[in-house]
């Protein structure tokens, strides 16, 4: 075992160096005029670009036990989704929240404290939601690249069903860097099963339009969330969008609460499941989440982790606090300690969560392949339309 570590910790130090070097070199068709973005090229440069962000944080936490300002933020700056995708919590969490929007005083001591802190680097006014439902959308992106420093970035995330050409255009006279779509199929028949709620036809025309524009000055991505049902159209969806930046992982349980995960999760053999738990131990010895990103709901609270769509543990609150003070509150501070001490079980919404069982738990430690919702939260709630 020691000596798989070790060729492990070869494999993943050479390759983390050989990108930086490469890195430089590598120049994205969208996006290629801006320098935040330009790099990003495929999967390799989304993961680098991830992964470069989340590790300092990381670092400096365990070496020094230092205080901590978010490299990533997201932002729900309005609560709703017009889609019941089958990967995602969303249509069993909704009645958790009323249905609001963001206010502008709130959403601007957000950019404030954000726009101040040179480690903030992504700015992400999506969380949990179809940002595009926010109507205000093209003004909040504003309002932030009006006061960023030159390093930082927006990021939107969104469906891809309100991005017409029109709000495209809007967006990137507005400032946004990068733009990801979860497309998540190639035909339609498999997209009206997993993007439940959406029009095909409305997001490949989106598509078809944006690009066609001038998009020197963004990046575009799209996504691809694998499981067990659609991952045998992913050949066919590199080969159709070869023209813009594609990225997929596979599906995960959000923290325990996507229901039927057993059905889409992707399986390994005990080998190969433990094997990657050796490599991600590695790259990440603790959960990003809490390190290196943060969420905040629209009413400035902050849970743990935006992987938690049951929100099992708030933070604080960005209305009274700041984001700097919740970021290193005593609870956020012994949540580190747990982790940094491999003691995930103890975090309710860690101990369900597959990207602690696939990626971080110790590959000494049993697969897990029990994958029932044990959250009372999202246990038995109606489903609520949007
Ligand atoms: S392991 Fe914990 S902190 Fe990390 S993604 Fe899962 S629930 Fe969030």
């Amino acid at each position: 075992m020691i000596i798989l570590y070790w060729l492990v910790d070869l494999i993943v130090i050479t390759f983390v160096w050989v990108d930086r070097l490469i890195s430089r070199f590598r120049v994205s068709r969208t996006g290629y005029a801006n320098p935040r973005v330009r790099n990003m090229v495929g999967m390799l440069g989304y993961s680098s670009h991830s992964y470069h962000l989340s590790l300092p944080n990381i670092q400096k936490w365990l070496k020094h036990r230092t205080d901590l300002f978010p490299m990533v933020i997201q932002v729900q700056t309005i609560n709703r989704c017009n889609a019941a995708c089958e990967f995602c919590p969303y249509p069993y969490t909704i009645h958790l929240q009323e249905k609001r929007i963001m206010d502008d005083a709130l959403y601007t001591k957000i950019v404030d404290e954000c726009v101040a802190e040179k480690d903030l680097h992504d700015f992400v006014p999506m969380s949990k939601n179809e940002p595009l439902l926010d109507v205000k959308m093209e003004r909040r992106v504003e309002e932030f690249k009006a006061k960023a420093q030159p390093h930082q970035m927006v990021e939107l995330v969104t469906n891809g069903s309100g991005l017409t050409p029109t709000r495209a255009q809007r967006l990137m006279d507005a400032g946004v860097d990068l733009i990801t779509v979860s497309v998540n199929a190639s035909n339609e028949e498999t997209y009206k099963r997993v993007m439940v709620g959406l029009s095909w036809k409305q997001v490949m025309s989106n598509l078809e339009a944006l690009s066609k524009m001038n998009l020197s000055k963004v990046n575009i991505y799209l996504r691809f969330v694998a499981d067990q049902t659609n991952k045998r159209e992913l050949k066919l969806f590199r080969k159709r969008w070869k023209n813009f930046n594609l990225f997929q992982f596979n599906v995960n349980n959000r923290a325990g609460t996507v229901r039927n995960y057993e059905t889409m999760v992707m399986k390994y053999n005990d080998f190969i499941a433990r094997l990657r738990r050796v490599g991600g131990h590695r790259v990440y010895p603790v959960c990003p989440y809490v390190f290196s990103l943060m969420h905040v709901l629209e009413n400035g609270d902050v849970p743990m982790c935006s992987n938690d769509w049951a929100n099992r543990e708030v933070l604080g609150n960005v209305r009274t606090q700041t984001i700097r003070e919740i970021y290193n509150s005593p609870r956020m501070n012994e949540i580190r300690e747990l982790m940094a001490a491999g003691k995930f079980e103890k975090l309710e919404a860690c101990r369900e969560c597959s990207f602690y069982h696939d990626w971080m738990k110790s590959p000494l430690a049993p697969n897990k392949d029990d994958w029932q919702i044990r959250s009372q939260k999202v246990d038995e709630p109606p489903i609520a339309s949007t």
